[in-house]
């Protein structure tokens, strides 16, 4: 039986943390998340007792620290249904999608080829294609939204051309928290010889992820946003896919041989996209972090945010009055909102001096607004661990949010 409250005890942050005098309300998840106590210790485990490289020492403790860091690999390919060589350590969804845009451009991709984003995507899933257009002379075209702002598969598939060869989509965008039909669009892709690259930054920490099942070519994802440690993430990648793949990163640990000439011999994937000294303590906690909310399930999280997401949009509707909410059907526990005649920046500095954590303005998804048709929105992020007794704090609080612009204006 799931139950958030006893849940709760798993994490130091929310043991009477504080936020201007009142007990915090955190809703910025999509954000980061907190971190329940099996993943510090895990983190602690690697630096105060093997605290040494993994894949570079020629003794039993390297070794020790090396299996341990393969077993995070495995544990993660676990968790989305892939083989622990399609799993690549990054350190997060950015870097994750940027070696993607980067390996893809410069590997598959040539003048003209279009690559199709969409003006719900983050700057993550956006910047790095705008800079390897220029750099290759790719086409970028935006797919069109549903007016709820997830891809509108029907009207993907009239827009695609001979030229079209890669769709790079959220899975959920972070503004406005509908799930994208990945299926349909892997679907379209795959009769066509289209790379499908799905931006699970708001997925895999949210819903069950089996990507198999989606059938796409790559999935980024980022452990801080999953109740993992910050600086890792994930790159999966078809193996085919990635054995042809440039690095974007060079450098010790993914080269088997090279000479003065520059010949460089690489290692194999995952490893040859693995350049440098990696995360090790990041491995640690990524495996603990996925391995716990196995426990939990993740059908489990994704019914349970789903139902306090429903809850928080009923009672807003039902007691603020002209509060404007933006995705009101959304799947997942993104509510993207406004309250009456009062500036989003505004409204979240109301929220927080109520100690309620949450995020104004654009969310990193800066062509969001031209969908929305508004310049800034407040984001209220729900997880696992939030309750409907915040819910209902929250929504007091929305409620006095007219005295707050009263306030402002004296
Ligand atoms: N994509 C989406 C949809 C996101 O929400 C985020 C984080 N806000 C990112 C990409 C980037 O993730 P990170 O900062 O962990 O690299």
């Amino acid at each position: 039986m799931f139950d958030a409250n006893k849940i709760r005890q798993d994490f130091p942050m929310l043991q009477g943390k504080m936020m201007q005098g009142k007990p915090l309300i955190y809703f910025d998840n999509a954000a980061t998340s907190f971190k329940p106590c099996i993943v510090i210790d895990a983190i602690k485990r690697y630096y105060e007792n093997e605290s040494v490289n993994a894949h570079r020492g020629d003794y039993d403790l390297s070794y020790e620290t090396s299996m341990q860091y393969e077993k995070a690999r495995e544990g993660v390919a676990n968790f989305i249904g892939a083989q622990p060589d399609e799993i690549i350590f990054t350190s997060g969804t950015t870097a994750s999608l940027n070696q993607i845009a980067y390996g893809l451009a410069n590997s598959f991709l040539s003048s003209g080829d279009e690559v199709f984003v969409s003006y719900a995507e983050h700057a993550s899933n956006l910047l790095p294609w705008f800079e390897q257009a220029k750099i290759h002379d790719l086409v970028l075209r935006f797919a069109p939204l549903t007016p709820e702002g997830s891809i509108d598969v029907i009207g993907l598939e009239k827009m695609i051309s001979k030229r079209t060869k890669v769709f790079s989509f959220a899975h959920v965008s972070n503004v406005f928290g509908y799930v994208n039909d990945l299926k349909s669009i892997a679907n379209l892709a795959q009769t066509r010889d289209i790379m499908l690259v799905v931006d699970g930054a708001q997925g895999a920490p949210h819903l069950p992820v089996n990507v198999q099942d989606l059938n796409c070519d790559f999935y980024a994802f980022s452990s801080h946003k999953m109740c993992g440690p910050t600086g890792i993430g994930v790159l999966y990648g078809k193996r085919n896919l990635l054995n042809q793949m440039a690095p974007l990163i060079w450098g010790g640990g993914m080269n088997s041989r090279f000479d003065s000439k520059g010949n460089i011999g690489l290692q194999e994937t995952p490893f040859q996209f693995e350049a440098g000294t990696p995360h090790i303590a990041g491995a640690y906690g990524l495996l603990a972090a996925v391995q716990y909310l196995e426990t939990i399930g993740m059908e489990n999280i994704a019914a349970y945010e789903r139902e306090l997401r429903n809850y928080a949009v009923l009672r807003l509707k039902e007691k603020v009055p002209g509060i404007i909410i933006y995705n009101e059907t959304a799947d997942t526990g993104i509510i993207t909102f406004n309250l009456s005649g009062i500036f989003a920046q505004d409204a979240a500095t109301h929220f927080n001096s109520n100690g309620i954590a949450l995020r104004a303005g654009l969310h990193c998804a800066k062509l969001s607004p031209q969908h929305l048709m508004t310049p800034a929105t407040v984001r209220a992020s729900l997880y696992f661990y939030n309750t409907f007794d915040e819910v209902d704090q929250f929504v007091e609080v929305a409620k006095r949010g007219g005295d707050f612009l009263d306030a402002f204006f004296q």
